[in-house]
């Protein structure tokens, strides 16, 4: 992840990122929003919060509400990779009479991947950069969704090459500054807006004249990084996780899971379908065509992960691999089984990566996690007291260490200790004491939910 000098850190924003740090209770006023789309609103308009003093991005921000659910269960978690300021209108997806001039509506603003390595302003990699179809015209094409998709299938011709042009939604309350080259908003029925759009540019010749291009005149370039980038504002950083997860997926899915046939990118890049014809020729026939038609979308991998707890509270169990950073632990995490309730893929998973029995399980919060494609199924877990507290490592060789954790050594962990896998640790570490995630990722909200006592009553 960039660490950027503090020099760059906005002051106004040093409140709200306190707020994110400790409790994601923040009520401030200038979050509020209407918009389903802007829900999880982040922290500013036009250019959303910049990163923390400790460089760790800021986190979505839910606006204030005093709902049953919140006074029975206490607030929503919001992490990172959620939150996106663009209404999706899924709807709208098969919908070339909407797609089509939103394309090339002077608004529409483009976010570039190469490699899945994200287009981000040159000075401030905290910032999506956004181009106009201007920029990519003679790439593109003009409009990739004149055609209908019956007439895009009804060509088909397997041979061709493919373009990836994701829709992203429509940034319906100015929360971005798009591509800045329009102040006027794109409409079509009850819906105003900036359109927003991804594109897959790695297999564009003469890339290095774009880039070129793009850091004159845009003062743009590819995030250096590669293709985890995980220092992104919020917001920005879900419609990232976003375009990432999609055009990833079409890249590596250009054939059917049914028949094996080349199919082709539909629903503006959120669907592939396998064609009964190519260059006018029948082709074999395929399950998908007909009533089973479900191979074709992308796919989201749920996955637990779970802060555990000991049975009298005072301790939280995390574990270590052996290729992590020496003292660095988090929660334990494995993938969601077919067959079985996400409770019981807890107690599953714990039970075989440490030995630790585990009785009952509450859902804490989710995190769509881009690499490639899984979604973070948080939750809060308490042990069996006795022998149920008892740790194993024999049933699975995956962990190299677990452990129970004091509470008040979690806690200053998660004040001195937090960084990501491969970034020096924050200047307050001391050698030798236990180190976290940092917030950024769900386990860190766990951890912290717990050491707050999340799990013992609700908060308002
Ligand atoms: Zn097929």
């Amino acid at each position: 992840m960039l660490l950027l000098p503090s020099s760059r850190i906005r002051t106004r924003f040093s409140r709200i990122t306190q707020c994110t740090n400790l409790t994601l209770r923040c009520t401030h006023t200038t979050h509020r929003s209407p918009s389903p789309a802007s829900l999880l609103a982040s922290a500013s308009k036009h250019k959303p919060a910049r990163m923390a003093a400790t460089a760790t991005p800021d986190l979505p921000i839910l606006p204030p509400e005093d709902s049953h659910l919140t006074a029975k269960f206490g607030r929503e978690t919001a992490n990172y990779f959620s939150g996106s300021p663009l209404n999706r209108l899924s709807f709208l997806r098969i919908d070339h009479a909407f797609l089509a001039p939103a394309f090339k509506h002077p608004s529409a603003s483009f976010l570039l991947l190469d490699n899945l390595a994200p287009l981000v302003e040159t000075d401030d990699a905290t910032q999506l950069a956004f181009v106009s179809l201007g920029d990519i015209v003679d790439k593109v094409g003009g409009n990739v969704f004149e055609k209908t998709e019956e007439e895009l299938i009804k060509e088909f011709n397997s041979e061709d090459s493919e373009k990836i042009v994701v829709f992203f939604g429509m940034d319906e309350k100015e929360v971005l500054s798009g591509h800045g080259g329009s102040e006027e908003k794109f409409k079509y029925k009850e819906f105003e807006g900036v359109p927003y759009f991804a594109v897959d540019v790695s297999k564009w010749e003469n890339k290095e004249q774009l880039k070129a291009k793009l850091e004159k005149e845009r003062k743009a370039s590819f995030f250096g990084g590669g293709p985890r980038h995980m220092g992104l504002v919020a917001g920005q950083a879900a419609m990232y996780g976003y375009a990432r997860a999609l055009i990833d997926w079409n890249a590596r899915t250009p054939f059917c899971a049914q028949c094996g046939q080349r199919t082709l990118s539909v629903n503006a890049g959120t669907k592939r379908v396998c064609p009964p014809t190519d260059k006018g020729e029948e082709r074999e026939p395929c399950a998908t065509r007909g009533t089973v038609s479900n191979h074709s979308f992308p796919r989201t991998d749920p996955t637990v992960i779970m802060a555990i707890v000991s049975a009298d509270g005072s301790k939280v169990l995390l574990g270590r691999q052996r290729r992590w950073p020496k003292y660095w632990y988090s929660t334990l995490a494995g993938f969601q089984e077919p067959g079985e309730s996400i409770e019981e893929a807890v107690r599953r998973e714990v039970w075989e990566e440490s030995g630790v029995q585990v009785g009952r399980v509450v859902l804490h919060s989710s995190q769509p996690w881009p690499f490639p494609a899984s979604l973070m199924i948080g939750a809060v877990g308490q042990a069996l007291p006795g022998e149920g507290e008892k740790i194993y490592l024999g049933h699975d060789a995956e962990l190299e260490s677990a452990k129970w954790f004091p509470l008040d050594e979690v806690k200053e962990a998660l004040a001195k200790g937090t960084h990501n896998m491969g970034e020096e640790t924050p200047k307050e570490y001391v050698e030798g004491a236990l180190r976290l995630p940092p917030q950024t990722a769900i386990a860190n909200r766990l951890i912290n939910s717990v050491v707050e006592g999340w799990w013992i009553a609700s908060k308002m």
